[in-house]
C-alpha cells in the first residue's frame, strides 16, 4: 500500500464506527466495568480497548497505529505535545549515571531538558558537530545509553549522515533517536536508516491546522514497549480531541507537504538572487552543504528553511518585519500559513560555532499562492531597504 492510500485508509473502520467515515471521539476518564470478572482481566482486553480515560481510546489506537504504519515502527504512543514526545524517547533510554550524545544542532527545549533536568538526574550530554558522521564513535563512553539527532535541524537546516551515525552507535550498543518533524514519516524513513525511535511534534504537520499541540514517538521491536510504559509512567496523555485533529491532519498530510515543498522550494529559489540574501540554508537546494546526503535519504522536503541576510540595523529588520502581509511572525509551524521569524542559532550551539553575522530568518511556506507570497517579500525587502 502506498503512503496517500494508507493515510486515506489507516487509522479508521467505518464497519466498526456504525458507518460513519471518521471514527468517533471519546471523552473519558472513569469506564465502567460490568463484572469483577471483566476488572480482573482488564489488561488482557485487545489494544484500543478502553480501561481508564488516561490509557487511550480506540481513537488514540488509530492515530498511533497509523503513525507506527507510515513510519515501519513496531509501535506508537502519542501524547500531548512534542516535547512531551522528546522527553518520553530521552527518558525511555537513561538511567542515573548514563551519558548522552546530543547533535549540536537540535532543538532548543531538548538542550534545556539535557542541561536542566536529565543532569539534575545525573545524566550527563555531549554535544556533537552533526557533520561527524561516523566519527562520533570517538566521544562514546561505556556508559552511552543513546545518540540524539535532528536531521535537518529546525533552525539551521544541517543534515547529518543518520545511517553512518546509528551504524557507529549499534556497534557501542548505543541507541539512536531522532526528531522527524521536519520530514514526517511521508519524507523520511527512520526505521529503514538505522534510527530505534523517532520523535514528531505532530503539533507541526500532522496536524497541520495550527489548532492542536500533539506528540507521537514510535520505537522497533526493541524499543516501543519501554517507550509506551515510559509514556504511561509519566502520564502525557493527549486529549481526544486533539488526537482526532492529528488524525484528520494526516488525512491531507501527502497533498499538503507537496504544496509546502514546492512553494518553500519556489520561495528559496527566489530569495537566493536577491542581494539581501547571504546564504539560503535548504537541503533541497544543490547549494546546500549536505544535499547530497538529503538526496540519498531523504524522498522530498518540507515547507520550512531559512535565509540568512546581509548585515542590517534592526530597526531595518522591524520594519521588513512588521509590514509583512501574509508571513505571520510566530512560533511553531507545519500548519496551511507561512510563517517568517528571526532566530539566533548562536545561542541554542555549543560543540561548534554559527558564522554568519547577519540576521537569520527561518521561513514556513504555507499553502498560499506562491507569486503572492514573493510579492510580500520584495515589499519586504523595499522597506528593508528604508
Ligand atoms: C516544535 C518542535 C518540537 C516541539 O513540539 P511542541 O509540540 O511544540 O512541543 C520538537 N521538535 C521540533 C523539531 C520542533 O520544531
Amino acid at each position: 500500500m502506498h503512503d496517500a492510500t494508507r493515510l486515506t485508509h489507516g487509522g479508521r473502520d467505518p464497519k466498526r464506527q456504525q458507518g460513519a467515515v471518521n471514527p468517533p471521539v471519546h471523552h473519558v476518564s472513569t469506564v465502567i466495568f460490568d463484572t469483577l470478572e471483566a476488572l480482573e482481566n482488564k489488561h488482557r482486553l485487545p489494544p484500543g480497548s478502553m480501561t481508564y480515560g488516561r490509557h487511550g481510546t480506540p481513537l488514540h489506537h488509530d492515530l498511533e497505529q497509523l503513525m507506527a504504519e507510515l513510519e515501519g515502527a513496531h509501535g506508537a504512543v502519542s501524547c500531548c505535545s512534542g516535547l512531551a514526545a522528546i522527553s518520553i524517547a530521552l527518558l525511555s533510554v537513561v538511567e542515573a549515571g548514563a551519558h548522552l550524545l546530543v547533535a549540536d544542532n537540535v532543538y532548543g527545549p531538548t538542550r534545556h531538558l539535557c542541561d536542566g533536568l536529565l543532569a539534575r538526574m545525573g545524566v550527563q550530554t555531549t554535544y556533537f558537530d552533526p557533520a561527524l558522521g561516523a566519527d562520533v564513535a570517538r566521544l562514546m563512553r561505556p556508559e552511552t545509553r543513546a545518540v540524539y539527532l535532528e536531521a535537518p535541524g529546525s533552525l539551521t537546516f544541517e543534515i547529518c549522515d543518520v545511517p553512518a551515525i546509528a551504524a557507529a552507535a549499534h556497534e557501542h550498543d548505543c541507541c539512536v533517536l531522532f526528531d522527524n518533524t521536519w520530514a514526517t514519516p511521508l519524507f523520511f524513513r527512520a526505521f529503514d536508516h538505522g534510527v530505534d525511535i523517532s520523535i514528531h511534534a505532530a503539533t507541526k504537520y500532522v496536524v497541520g491546522h495550527t489548532d492542536a499541540m500533539l506528540g507521537v514517538v514510535s520505537g522497533n521491536e526493541r524499543h516501543a514497549a519501554s517507550v509506551r510504559r515510559t509514556a504511561s509512567d509519566l502520564g502525557y496523555y493527549a486529549g481526544p480531541d486533539d488526537v482526532y485533529l492529528g488524525l484528520r491532519g494526516l488525512r491531507t498530510l501527502a497533498v499538503r507537504l507537496q504544496q509546502h515543498q514546492h512553494n518553500a522550494l519556489a520561495l528559496a529559489d527566489w530569495l537566493a538572487g536577491r542581494p539581501e540574501v547571504a546564504a539560503v540554508l535548504h537541503p533541497a537546494r544543490i547549494d546546500h552543504p549536505q544535499h547530497e546526503l538529503w538526496q540519498r535519504d531523504f524522498a522530498g522536503a518540507s515547507g520550512l528553511f531559512a535565509a540568512v541576510l546581509q548585515p542590517v540595523a534592526r530597526e531595518r529588520l522591524a520594519a521588513m518585519l512588521d509590514g509583512l502581509q501574509y508571513f505571520g511572525m510566530g512560533y511553531s509551524w507545519g500548519g496551511y500559513e507561512s510563517l517568517m521569524l528571526p532566530v539566533d542559532p548562536a545561542t541554542t550551539r555549543s560543540a561548534t560555532q554559527w558564522a554568519w553575522p547577519g540576521p537569520t530568518l527561518r521561513i514556513h511556506a504555507g499553502l498560499e499562492n506562491v507569486d503572492d507570497l514573493i510579492a510580500d517579500l520584495t515589499a519586504g525587502f523595499e522597506r528593508l531597504a528604508g
